[in-house]
């Protein structure tokens, strides 16, 4: 008996579409105007390529006009992956508001007026005004962090870590740096403090305890080789109970009776007392300066709200020997990244920051104001959707994120969300779909949009996202 499969699959095959004809079709068109034409045809042969095996497997759609019409929506996805790839922007309705894996800091609209206003183009980056010599690189971001935090000098690198590389490497390069054993911690995204101090060429020397370390412990092992005395904030974990760590003010009267630098790694960079909001575990680093500690670096883009940067205050002399170190050439910023710093740095020179830095706004922002804005997005959307989003509100959590304040939840109120045609699962990838992407979080079997981390105006555009599921 003859097999008919044969003869369907060649008819088939035929009917599949060329490379070329797809390259014809407006899709094609929209993926070329956007990704170029190599980007074209790689997607059209990949398409041809699918559809064919589909062919063979004998699971591919019956006809031409079938075949095409599969063709193209498989090109429109593709077109859509390939604009997804690089930096997007997106709304973060997660409630997480320095979040790393979305950017972590939002800036001020001040600091984003900097970069395009004063920082895209040509401008004093290297070059003074008033002698028409060579300028200072920094100058002004520097100046700022020093009239804040009271301190000597400064100097911006490219992110904390690089700043807490720099410094041991500058200073503790074949020496000892004494650190707690409660502060070898890993900050995340492989920042482990023992594999920065051994990438420095600095020799880890532990004190005490995880839970307990007293001042003793730091002075037994100061010896020959010791260099730095190291105090890490344990940023993204905390350790309760049964406790000791010394005052710094104890560290910085051991280290100078020794001849040595105390180096303290803030982390997340508290330019302000946060202890209103939750935060009294935040080093604010004009404190640490006013104690005495030699050097201190910090993040630009945690709670200081600004572009991502490592920033290093400290004493005058030890600031300028990183300064002329050769490393610091490799390590250091672009113009777009102190623009941001000056202009973030301007609000708290001010006092203005709580009002013009997002990541404070939200911080500040009191679970009644959350409430009423939720509970009035709610009634609008309800009011404007098909009657398909069931809408309700939910008391919960943000959360600060970005490895800083763990244990500080803010309450907050969440719109919470359900389909009638969409599960939880859907609706929360209809979300992330949408234009621009809405990040959100599933908990309780319910979609939930925490306004906490939304702008006033993203708040219009998720209104209409959601309105239209
Ligand atoms: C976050 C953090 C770092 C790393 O900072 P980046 O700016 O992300 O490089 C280093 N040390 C501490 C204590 C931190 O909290």
């Amino acid at each position: 008996m003859a097999d008919p499969q044969p003869v369907k699959i060649s008819s088939l095959l035929s009917q599949l579409p060329s490379v070329d004809e797809l390259l014809q079709t407006q899709i094609a068109t929209n993926i070329i105007a956007h990704s170029g034409r190599r980007k074209a045809v790689m997607i059209a042969r990949e398409t041809c390529e699918i559809l064919r095996e589909e062919i063979l497997r004998n699971t591919a759609a019956n006809g031409r006009e079938s075949l095409i019409g599969k063709a193209e929506s498989m090109m429109k996805a593709a077109g859509v992956r390939e604009r997804r790839i690089g930096v997007r922007r997106v709304i973060n309705a997660t409630g997480v508001f320095i979040h790393t894996n979305l950017g972590r800091a939002p800036l001020s609209d001040g600091a984003k007026r900097a970069i395009i206003d004063q920082a895209s183009g040509y401008c004093t980056l290297e070059y003074n005004i008033e002698t028409s010599r060579r300028g200072k690189r920094g100058v002004g971001a520097e100046l700022l962090i020093c009239e804040i935090t009271g301190a000597e000098n400064a100097v911006i690198v490219n992110n904390c870590a690089a700043a807490a590389f720099l410094i041991l490497a500058v200073f503790a390069a074949g020496k000892e740096v004494v650190i707690s054993r409660g502060e070898l911690i890993e900050i995340g995204g492989d920042f482990r403090v023992p594999d920065v101090l051994a990438q420095s060429g600095a020799i880890l020397k532990e004190v005490g305890t995880t839970n307990r370390t007293k001042l003793s412990d730091y002075e037994k092992a100061i010896g020959e080789n010791t260099g730095m005395i190291l105090r890490v904030h344990p940023s993204n974990y905390k350790i309760i109970g049964f406790t000791e760590s010394p005052e710094p003010g104890e560290l910085v009267e051991l280290a100078h009776r020794n001849n040595l630098i105390l180096y303290e790694d803030a982390g997340s960079g508290a330019l302000v007392d946060l202890s209103e909001y939750g935060l009294s575990d935040e080093p604010v680093i004009g404190e640490s300066i006013a104690a005495g500690v030699d050097i201190v670096s910090f993040s630009g883009d945690k709670l200081l709200g600004s572009a991502q940067s490592g920033i290093i205050v400290g004493r005058h002399d030890l600031i300028e020997k990183i300064r002329k170190h050769p490393l610091y050439r490799a390590l250091r910023v672009d113009k777009l990244a102190y623009a941001a710093l000056e202009a973030t740095l301007g609000c708290f020179a001010r006092e203005t920051h709580f009002k013009e830095i997002p990541v404070l706004q939200m911080l500040s922002m009191t679970a009644d104001e959350i409430a009423e804005r939720t509970g009035k997005f709610a009634e609008t959307l309800t009011a404007r959707s098909n009657g398909s989003l069931r809408v309700e509100t939910l008391v919960g959590a943000s959360v600060v994120g970005g490895g800083s304040a763990p244990g500080v939840q803010p309450e907050t109120c969440n719109l919470a969300l359900t389909h009638s045609d969409m599960s939880v699962v859907e609706l929360e990838k209809a979300l992330r779909d949408s234009d621009p992407p809405v990040i959100a979080r599933i908990m309780q079997d319910r979609v939930l949009i925490d306004l906490r981390t939304v702008s006033i105006i993203e708040e219009r555009e998720l209104l209409e996202i959601l309105s239209r599921l």
